[in-house]
């Protein structure tokens, strides 16, 4: 079937998807507006390589957002969806794939002993706060400053990614009621913490937080924090969830949980573990998963989770990860864009940080640590955007914002990244 937009380039398209589609994009992030100018339409992609509709080929850093930690089409991912869709989309019935997937998510991520597959993260951090509040009885809530767990109401407070992109934190059509059960807190503030479960000793369902927040660019966890706040919760019977739709299977097959050896109650997944297809997951101790329908009184549902051509992708995806194990070529190529790109910065005087964890990276232009999302907030937009610009027109693409991570696939070859150093230093001196 030949699509009438097929061979447009992406100004026209951007032009008729402006007329249609609000914003010209399905998600806002996608569409240039904190760096400036159009954004590109891919027309396929290629291990570490996207093809935009005007031919342009780009070194890829940002992988769907997370989910190509392979890079793009991977044979063995397309083979097994290939395989699944001979048998059919979809069946509304249970089926084989969501058993193999749930067997490999429970062996792989430290706290899950039950886990249920939903569309995407949204879905996933949705539900885990749902069935948190379920199982305490409670309604309050803790989430940080910068985190993003999806476009959930009540968690689309202070949230990172397009939100924090836009300048909008805060959306319009939430009820102030809907997020008055949410507390905000600096990420790596331990007094501040205590000082919320002070305040309301009883009335916390949970701790929601990336453990790496990796939406407002990339922070990480000061040594004991994650641990404090297991404490904290189990000193007050608090859930405390991780949000691992970003850095579950990314930095280590069990996640920030295996790396850090902080278990968590419950974890939402997404991204890696649908191989390139629209998913999501939640799991956790069973004690409390077993509160869900049909088994206790937590209600979810949906139609096509666990779809069999989405969960053949994601085991396929978490096989090869199993198999080539590839988290130390990818520590490495982390460090070496991280120890380049800083080293170059400072010959020129430049005041970039480059927080860096497994194939995750992003580039913060400041002299301030950045710890918090305040810190991360005082990063000299315009200089990214410079940097931006220039790969762009090098051939290297990152994300489309100073506030937003790189990631590395397994696809990339040592060659792309010394041509991604090569870039970056480049377009480092535009600055200057
Ligand atoms: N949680 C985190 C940490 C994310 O990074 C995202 C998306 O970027 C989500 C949740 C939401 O996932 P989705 O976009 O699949 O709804």
């Amino acid at each position: 079937m030949a699509l009438s937009t097929e061979y447009l380039t992406s100004a026209e398209l951007f032009e008729r998807a402006l007329e249609l589609i609000p914003g010209g994009v399905n998600s806002p992030v996608r569409a240039f507006r904190s760096v400036g100018g159009a954004p590109f339409f891919t027309r396929s992609a290629q291990a570490s390589r996207l093809t935009t509709a005007d031919g342009q080929e780009l070194i890829d850093y940002v992988c769907t957002w997370g989910p190509a930690i392979h890079g793009h089409n991977r044979l063995e991912v397309r083979e097994a969806i290939a395989q699944a869709l001979n048998r059919g989309t979809s069946f509304g019935t249970p089926n084989p794939y969501e058993v193999a997937m749930a067997e490999r998510v429970v062996e792989l991520v430290p706290s899950v002993e039950k886990v249920r597959m939903v569309n995407s993260g949204t879905e996933a951090t949705m539900s885990a706060i749902r069935l948190a509040r379920g199982y305490t009885k409670r309604n309050k809530i803790i989430k940080f400053a910068g985190c993003y767990h999806g476009h959930v109401d009540s968690l689309l407070v202070a949230a990172g990614s397009g939100a924090l992109t836009l300048g909008t934190p805060d959306s319009a059509g939430v009820p102030p009621s809907f997020a008055a059960e949410t507390i905000v807190l600096p990420y790596n503030d331990v007094a501040a913490l205590e000082a919320a479960f002070a305040e309301h000793p009883d009335e916390i369902a949970a701790i929601i937080v990336e453990p790496y927040p990796a939406n407002c660019g990339l922070i990480l966890p000061l040594p004991g924090y994650l641990q404090k706040l297991r404490d904290v919760c189990t000193q007050h019977g608090t859930v405390l969830i991780f949000d691992e739709v970003m850095t579950g299977f990314r930095v280590a097959l069990g996640g920030v949980q295996e790396r850090e050896g902080v278990t968590p109650d419950l974890t939402a997944l997404g991204k890696i573990i649908g191989g390139g297809l629209p998913v999501g997951a939640f799991g956790g101790k069973a004690e409390i998963m077993d509160l869900l329908a049909p088994l206790g009184p937590v209600y979810q549902a949906g139609t096509l989770s666990g779809n069999p051509l989405a969960m053949a992708a994601g085991v396929a995806a978490l096989d090869l990860l199993i198999t080539e194990d590839p988290y130390t070529r990818l520590e490495a190529a982390g460090a070496q864009i991280r120890d380049a790109l800083e080293g170059v910065a400072k010959e020129l005087g430049l005041p970039l940080q480059v927080p860096q964890v497994g194939s995750m990276f992003a580039l913060f232009f400041t002299e301030a640590p950045v710890t918090q999302f305040e810190s991360a907030l005082t990063s000299d937009k315009s200089m990214f955007n410079t940097v931006f610009h220039y790969a762009l027109e090098n051939g290297v693409y990152l994300p489309p914002s100073a506030y937003e991570t790189c990631f590395i696939s397994t696809a990339h070859t040592n060659s792309d990244i010394e041509q991604t150093i090569e870039v970056l230093c480049h377009g480092m001196k535009e600055i200057t």
